[in-house]
């Protein structure tokens, strides 16, 4: 299960991360280095390819990296969407949106719910 998509430009060093289906990210320079796909598949484009060094990680990759990088998107009453990294939620927000799913789960939010839980896991480990 991916938890992070993105690609680092090796002419320009910048690094491009797609969060949703449909969101292209494209570097600044003339390599045009390209990820899209989101968490739903990764698909990388430029004009050398060479020049992309794809980067990804997965739940079960080491936890500490997932947390820092690992996101669930908030919805905002505006109809935006937040980006929360997993190491920044609050842990009441944490215990609230676990429950919520637990209770209200479409089956596509299972994604969500999975590393909620991961990450109430990781801190509860973190107290005892
Ligand atoms: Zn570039």
């Amino acid at each position: 299960m991916l938890v992070y998509n993105a690609a680092r430009c090796l002419k320009c060093g910048m690094v491009v991360e797609s969060k949703y289906r449909h969101e292209a990210k494209t570097c600044g320079c003339s390599n045009k280095t390209t990820v899209d796909g989101g968490l739903h598949y990764q698909q990388f484009s430029g004009v050398d390819i060479n020049l992309i060094q794809p980067i990804s990680l997965h739940v079960w990759d080491d936890y500490e990296t997932v947390r820092e990088y690992g996101f669930v998107l908030k919805a905002l009453k505006e109809g935006k969407l937040m980006v929360l990294r997993l190491k920044d939620i609050k842990t009441a927000w944490l215990d609230k949106a676990i429950s919520w799913l637990m209770t209200n789960m479409p089956m596509k939010r299972t994604r969500v719910l999975v590393m909620l839980i991961r990450e109430k896991q990781y801190r509860m480990e973190l107290e005892a």
